[in-house]
Order: structure tokens, then C-alpha cells, then sequence
């Protein structure tokens, strides 16, 4: 196959990049990781995007997360089109994001109350915000590696992106702030029960990936998250599951549905707003009634709460809450890595892979990859590769090996045996130095 034609791509990123920062309106979409220019976007068709120049891709970036049903879900589009034609946003309740609150509560155990906002950044900053003036304490511990959107104290050893670029911390982050932010490596409880003998009566919070995504895919080990909720109960530190990406990604409710473990607060976002702009923060009642009005605790949003996000939300969810649409994403999800690492055993390259329900994660590394150490010791250069000739197959992956990958419902046979096909000669190129 030749290499695919990216005249259209080529010029509009050069007009991008007078305009807007690396020509993206977020870093990793510039394909730094990777080099080359990346794919600019004209539509969506299911599990496939199909670019300015015509060529079609199998996706597996989803929008990075949200779109569990694939792109253009006819019910989606409708509800959509159906909520637009009665106002786009009018900063007053409606009817919807009650239902919406409703049924999110009802699928997590742990969440009484939550709240709406626009982004998964703002669920985050928000639930420290509160978990600090809940505790009335400064610190905060997080784990290498993990991302929790771009929040000031948050933007500490972040994986994702910042991995990325290599970018170890962020100018403009005070160092008065970032010192607040503990770091311990993830799946590593001796490590945080040392940062609790320390600062435990600083702490107000540990926020986590319960199943990590932003260093590759790295579920817990067994007993890590049990022993993070033991830890903090000890300390009366809150424990907040970051489930931006997990949350009805890898179970309906999330990764704290399928560990059995209760937070003290979680945050949620792609999957809910169903591949518009929807997130939350929620948790037990008597934390989340600290909020104003109810509380003295200060968050609002113009925008929180949108017609539109809330509407296809709810159809995203309602199509979700079936027990066998989780069976069949987790095994397609299972199949398609699987087959990648047949692949990558034939062409004699190292490489592991983890997958959790419809997310995956793929390292060149010979495994086990237990943290963020770990992921960075795997191999880039074979990793880059294979990513250029899997573009070059049309299957579009994320740009970078610290991002996970995304199955959607829309995924069928088809587009599993053309990617597992891909996947073949990207191996080869991958072996060959
Ligand atoms: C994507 C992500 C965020 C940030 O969400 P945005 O909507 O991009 O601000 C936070 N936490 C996790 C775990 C994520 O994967």
C-alpha cells in the first residue's frame, strides 16, 4: 500500500501553525511523539475517520476516549439535533441534567450527589479544590505518570502529553504550588505508605487512575487500590478516583464498579458527554453539599450543565447499561491485542500489552509494565514506526506510546482483521532497524 496522500493536511497545518500554537489546540494532536503531519479530520463515519484528503483510517483514538458508540451514532446525532432545536444553553436547570445526575448516581455505588462541569480538567481541579477545603489540609499525592487534566497542582510528573514532549513539570506552575503535589509511583504501596508516614497529616488527598491510561494502559495490581482506601481511611486523607477515562469505558459506573472499591470522590468526563463537551465531579453527600450554594466551597460554569452535552450523554449512557455491550467490547478490545502481540512475537519484537475493558494500551517493552518507569524504559523509536506504517495501513492510533487506545462499539469484524493485518507488516517495520 502506498503511503497516503496528506497534500490537504500539509497545507492546513502550515496555515494552523501561523494561527494557533504547533498548529493544535492540543499538544499531543501535533504529532510531535511521532514527527509528520498529522491527519486533519473532515468526518467521522462509525469506527473510521476519513481525513481532508480523502484517505479513511480505522480509529482507535476515539476523540480520546468519549466515543464508545463510534462517530455519528444516528441516535446520538439525534438527540442532539433534537435538544439544538429547543436552545443551545440557557444557564438555568432543565429537566435532562437531573436524569443525567440520576442515572450516573444510580451506576456508581460510592456517588450520592455530583456535580456537571465542561471538562475532565475541571471535574479534577474541582474535586481537589474540595478535598482540600473538605480537610482543610494542602497536600496532595499523585502518582508518576498519571494525568489528571492540566490544573496547576496537578501538572506534576503528568505522563500523557507532557511524557510526550518531555516535559518534566510546566513554567507557570509556582514552585510554592507544586511543592504541595507528593509523587509516588504507581502500583507501589510501600511507596505511599512512606509519603503518608511523612506528610499523612498534610494530606488531604491520593487521586488516581484506578486503571491507568496516560502512560499507555497499566491496570492496578492486585491490592494497590484496596490498600489505597486503607491508607487514607487511616489518615483521614479522601480518596478520589480520577475515572475521566475509566468511567464507563472499562464497566458500566467504572474501574470502581469492577475493583468493588468506593471513593470518597470521582471525576468523570468523556464517556458521559458522549463526544460533546460534558464532565463531573461527584461523591458521598456530606462532601458534596460543602459545594455552593450549599456549602462554602466556590466552583460554577456558564456552560456546565449544556443541552447538548447532557443530551447525548444520556443516550450514550442509556445505550451503555447493558451488562452484554461491556462483554463484547472488553473481548473485541482483548482480541484486538491479542493479535498484536502474535504479531509482534512473529516478527521478534519485544512487546506487551494490557487491555481493560473497551481500553488498551500497547508497549514495546518485554514486560512487565508496571509504572510509569517502566513505560518509559520501552522502546520509541520501534514504537514510532510501527505507528507511521499502521497510519500508512489506514489504522490511526494515538501519536505517542503514553496514550491508550480506544474500541468502540461501532468496531466490527471488518476493522479487526484490517488492523490485525496492518499490524503485521508495521511489526516488521518495527523489527527492522
Ligand atoms: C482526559 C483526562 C483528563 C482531562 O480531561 P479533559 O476533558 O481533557 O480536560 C483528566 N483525567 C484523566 C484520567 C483523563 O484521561
Amino acid at each position: 500500500m502506498t503511503p497516503p496522500k496528506l497534500e490537504k493536511s500539509q497545507s492546513l497545518f502550515q496555515r494552523a501553525q501561523r494561527v494557533i500554537p504547533g498548529g493544535v489546540n492540543s499538544p499531543v494532536r501535533a504529532y510531535r511523539g511521532v514527527g509528520g503531519t498529522p491527519p486533519f479530520i473532515a468526518r467521522g463515519e462509525g469506527p473510521c475517520v476519513i481525513d481532508v484528503d480523502g484517505n479513511r483510517y480505522v480509529d482507535y483514538v476515539g476523540s480520546w476516549g468519549p466515543l464508545i458508540l463510534g462517530h455519528c451514532d444516528a441516535d446520538v446525532l439525534a438527540r442532539v439535533a433534537e435538544a439544538a432545536a429547543s436552545g443551545t444553553s440557557f444557564g438555568a436547570p432543565t429537566a435532562a441534567e437531573v436524569e443525567l445526575a440520576e442515572l450516573i448516581c444510580d451506576a456508581l455505588p460510592a456517588m450520592d450527589m455530583l456535580r456537571l462541569v465542561s471538562s475532565g480538567t475541571e471535574a479534577t481541579m474541582s474535586a481537589l479544590r474540595l478535598a482540600r477545603g473538605a480537610t482543610g489540609r494542602p497536600r496532595i499525592l499523585k502518582f508518576e505518570g498519571c494525568y489528571h487534566g492540566h490544573a496547576d497542582s496537578l501538572l506534576v510528573g503528568a505522563g500523557s502529553g507532557v511524557a510526550t514532549l518531555g516535559i518534566p513539570g510546566s513554567p507557570g506552575v509556582p514552585e510554592a504550588l507544586a511543592e504541595l503535589t507528593v509523587q509516588a509511583p504507581f502500583n507501589d504501596l510501600a511507596a505511599v505508605t512512606q509519603a503518608f508516614e511523612k506528610w499523612g497529616s498534610e494530606l488531604a488527598c491520593v487521586i488516581v487512575e484506578p486503571i491507568a491510561g496516560n502512560m499507555g494502559c497499566v491496570p492496578p495490581e492486585p491490592g494497590f487500590l484496596e490498600g489505597l482506601r486503607r491508607l487514607c481511611d487511616a489518615y483521614d486523607a479522601l480518596l478520589i478516583f480520577d475515572e475521566v477515562m475509566t468511567g464507563f469505558r472499562v464497566a458500566w459506573g467504572g474501574a470502581q464498579v469492577r475493583h468493588g472499591i468506593e471513593p470518597d470522590l470521582t471525576c468523570l468526563g468523556k464517556v458521559i458527554g458522549g463526544g460533546l463537551p460534558a464532565a463531573a465531579y461527584g461523591g458521598r453527600r456530606e462532601l458534596m453539599t460543602q459545594m455552593a450554594p450549599e456549602g462554602p466551597i466556590y466552583q460554577a460554569g456558564t456552560l456546565s450543565g449544556n443541552p447538548l452535552a447532557v443530551a447525548a450523554g444520556l443516550e450514550t449512557l442509556r445505550r451503555l447499561s447493558k451488562p452484554e455491550v461491556y462483554d463484547a467490547l472488553e473481548s473485541m478490545t482483548q482480541r484486538l491485542t491479542q493479535g498484536f502481540a502474535e504479531r509482534a512475537r512473529e516478527a521478534g519484537v519485544p512487546f506487551t500489552s494490557a487491555s481493560v475493558g473497551g481500553m488498551f494500551g500497547c508497549f514495546f517493552h518485554p514486560g512487565p509494565v508496571r509504572n510509569f518507569a517502566d513505560a518509559q524504559a520501552a522502546d520509541e523509536p520501534a514504537f514510532r514506526r510501527f505507528f507511521h506504517v499502521m497510519l500508512e495501513e489506514g489504522v490511526y492510533l494515538a501519536p505517542s506510546p503514553y496514550e491508550a487506545g480506544f474500541v468502540s462499539l461501532a468496531h466490527g469484524e471488518g476493522e479487526l482483521a484490517a488492523t490485525l493485518a496492518a499490524a503485521t507488516a508495521a511489526f516488521a517495520a518495527a523489527a527492522a532497524r
